[in-house]
């Protein structure tokens, strides 16, 4: 019999704390919504209680967000717990993740706690949570380094308090597949009340191990994976949503397990989250690289014309690679472009529509055919920009090979518009110091590419950049036929990001060691 995994999806929460990949409230809705087309079991919001953004996104996809249980990721603390749940109620499937240590190293160095004392508050908290809601998870962080007698006796303990989920996590990356899969194992035949609890684990990529961990785990009776899309997480990152979903269907022969993702939905949602994120997948990633079907040895190709199942494991329509299609043109109406967003999966309230549509006009004034890539770019960053303090208005710029790039930009700042002309090395430069110049930025430009979306000379250039300032780290993108407004655009986004960042933190934002 096949037995039904969940995918626990912490692309939010675990996958944002990857340096950089800062995400503001409309993004986050958005990713949501794309998580749930994928058909992932629960999401993991944020962490309510770290900063009044967090509390919001939380809050927001728990409301909007329709399909998988939403959750919130709370300490083992009181004020945590009321707050997570001040985020989650009046959502229709809710879910508390508390946590606390269970290793000495743990215990005594940052918690400064006996076991005795720890057991007794992850009990309580796991109690309070229950108070609030039904479906309440605990991890014991560093569990892989825990004196597995006393990791029993915790969850063995937190299981008769309530909790419904217990979650194993390697959160130090630390862990190889046969000695996870033999912790999970232990955990199953030790603590007698084990079976009343799903079974969970979250992995850490340090040694390149989080998926193979997490299926170890899987075929000692995990019933449960934490996941982020394309990998993206702290340090190496965490397990894979997309090799976990396509490992188990792939070898369902082996695994006698699935899960209910749809996996045609994988390719858009790693685009969504690269994009957003500014976190570029590598070519040759399994499932998502833009390699990972690509077979070159003219062996292989000679066999697949003649049979796909020759080299083939996988299809590319299975993750939903299909070739890019024509899906509207520059006659398409407002009704059209609503329907076609509704078939791409996303509802948009009148405001929204009214924004995305404007800028569908003006890309369908330079681009004779406008492609589904084309749309989804359009769609997330009319939304995220909805959220900006700092919007271009306009700009012109000269440039040449005998006179110096000159630009002329003007922005509106918190409703305010303000214009400056400023100089540069090239067309881009002569921008971005003149858009420095009128925000008094003070950040430095990390990286800066550009791509195409789709083909053609006509096709959108999509710029993405990496700026930090403070110590803060931020991605901005932006999209255009005009390579310097794609430009003009991504820096913005960034530098509208790190204002939300630096304003975050300013608010008291949470610096806690996560799991
Ligand atoms: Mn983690």
């Amino acid at each position: 019999m096949t037995r039904m995994i969940r995918i626990f999806d912490t692309t939010l929460r675990d996958g944002e704390q990857s340096p950089g990949a800062s995400m503001n409230v409309e993004e986050k809705v958005m990713v949501a919504k794309q998580l749930a087309r994928l058909g992932v079991d629960i999401i993991e919001a944020g962490f309510a209680y770290s900063s009044p953004g967090d509390f919001e996104a939380v809050r927001r996809i728990a409301q909007e967000v329709e399909g998988p249980t939403i959750c919130s990721l709370a300490r083992a603390r009181p004020e945590d717990i009321d707050r997570a749940w001040e985020a989650l109620k009046g959502a229709p499937k809710v879910r508390i993740h508390t946590f606390l240590s269970t290793s000495d190293i743990h215990l005594k160095h940052q918690f400064r706690m006996t076991r005795e004392e720890a057991k007794k508050r992850a009990v309580e908290m796991v109690q309070r949570a229950r108070g609030y809601v039904d479906d309440v998870e605990f991890s014991p962080m560093d569990a892989s380094r825990s004196d597995a007698a006393y990791l029993y006796e915790v969850i063995e303990a937190v299981i008769s308090a309530g909790a419904g989920t217990v979650n194993i996590p390697d959160t130090v990356g630390y862990a190889i597949p046969q000695e996870f899969g033999k912790l999970i194992r232990g955990i199953r035949e030790h603590v007698p009340n084990s079976g009343k609890a799903v079974i969970s684990v979250h992995c850490h990529n340090d040694l390149g191990l989080a998926v193979a961990n997490s299926l170890a785990a899987v075929i000692e009776g995990a019933g449960q994976v934490e996941c982020t899309i394309n990998g993206i997480g702290e340090r190496a990152g965490n397990t894979s949503l997309e090799e976990i979903a396509m490992g188990l269907r792939t070898r369902k022969d082996l695994y006698q397990a699935d899960t209910k993702i749809h996996t045609e939905e994988i390719s858009k949602t790693s685009r969504l989250v690269s994009k957003i994120t500014g976190m570029v997948v590598q070519p040759n990633k399994a499932i998502v690289g833009a390699n990972a079907f690509a077979h070159t040895s003219g062996i292989h190709q000679d066999g697949l014309l003649k049979d796909k199942t020759t080299y083939e494991i996988m299809r590319p329509e299975s993750i939903g690679l299909v070739e890019s299609k024509m899906v509207m043109g520059k006659l398409s109406g407002r009704h059209a472009f609503r329907q076609r967003l509704e078939e791409l999966g996303y509802k948009l309230t009148d405001e929204e529509i009214n924004h995305a549509f404007d800028r569908f006009k003006k890309l369908a004034d330079h681009k004779k055919e406008i492609y589904e890539e084309d749309l989804e770019v359009i769609v997330s960053e009319e939304l995220a920009k909805m959220a900006d303090r700092i919007t271009l208005k306009s700009f012109s710029v000269k440039s040449g090979t005998d006179q110096v790039p000159t630009a002329t930009v003007e922005l509106e700042v918190e409703g305010k518009a303000i214009s400056q002309t400023g100089t540069g090395d090239g067309p881009v430069d002569a921008v971005y110091r003149t858009i420095a110049a009128i925000t008094q930025t003070k950040s430095k430009l990390l990286m800066y590419v550009v791509k195409a979306i789709t083909g053609g000379t006509d096709a959108q250039g999509e710029v993405s950049v990496r700026v930090q300032e403070d110590g803060r780290t931020v991605s901005g993108h932006g999209a255009d036929t005009d390579i310097i407004t794609a430009s003009a655009r991504a820096y913005l986004s960034a530098l509208n990001k790190l204002a939300n960042l630096a304003a975050k933190q300013a608010q008291g934002e949470q610096k806690v060691n996560l799991i």
